[in-house]
């Protein structure tokens, strides 16, 4: 269920439970002239909603407006790219609200740049930072880590947070990355067809849309799509599953 359509019962419920809270994050960046600039965030919350139909968890409302680069584009492209320190700030301190509401286990998932990006980065740097402040505010005195009573009640404090890539390593092969190209696209056709328009593109598509002959945004189909999200939501709901509290 969507984190911002809960009621505050419906939220406690949720959380004393031990649904874990998915964070789509993504960015608003260039994708081709044939793909809608939202694909990096889209594909995840749809991915997201798959996998809420399968096994009880929250979304929270995504991160939409991750660092960029402008590596394939400006604005005038349909690319924006925020002030990093500022955006890892953001990241922060929304991240510790939802330690706060009291979720065990928060999954950020990324289908954007490698998890050594900035964006990614972002995020596993606020979480580790979050580990340490938040035992700390909790009333741990400095010397917890290892005092045998003190890992006891603090619980499980590693990994509270994790952050992982849309495509879990075991969901590759089917499905894997590129950008706007047979992955991406194919993986769009098959959730939001509507978002996709191959007609536009032509001989000036950039060069990430032709990767090879046969794979490329033109060659992109549902076909591939399906057995790509196919693969992802249920290495998803595995994970997700095994490590349920
Ligand atoms: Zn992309």
């Amino acid at each position: 269920m969507l984190l911002k359509n809960m009621l505050p019962y419906q939220l406690a419920d949720c959380v004393q439970s031990g649904n874990p809270l998915l964070i789509p994050a993504g960015c608003v960046e260039t994708h081709g002239p044939h793909m809608a600039i939202g694909h990096d965030t889209i594909i995840v919350e749809e991915i997201c909603h798959l996998i809420a139909e399968r096994t009880d968890c929250a979304i929270a409302p995504s991160f939409d407006y991750g660092p960029t680069g402008y590596a394939l584009g400006g604005p005038e492209d349909g690319t924006i790219d925020p002030d990093y320190d500022s955006f890892g700030r953001y990241v922060k301190s929304i991240l510790k609200n939802f330690i706060t509401m009291g979720f065990k286990k928060t999954y950020v998932i990324i289908m954007h740049q490698g998890m050594e990006a900035p964006l990614a980065l972002a995020f596993k740097k606020a979480a580790a930072e979050l580990t340490f402040e938040s035992t700390l505010a909790a009333g741990f005195s400095p010397g917890w880590w290892g005092r045998e009573e003190d890992m006891k009640k603090a619980g499980n404090v590693w990994g509270r947070i994790e952050v992982h890539p849309m495509i879990l390593a075991t969901a590759s092969p089917p499905a894997g990355g590129d950008h706007a190209g047979y992955n991406e696209t194919s993986f769009l056709i098959a959730t939001r067809p509507e978002l996709v328009q191959q007609d536009q593109l032509d001989g000036n598509a950039p060069w990430y849309c032709r990767q090879s002959e046969s794979h490329n945004s033109w060659t992109a189909n549902k076909k591939h799509g399906q057995e790509m999200v196919d693969a992802v939501v249920d290495t998803w709901i595995r994970k997700i599953n095994d490590e349920r509290a």
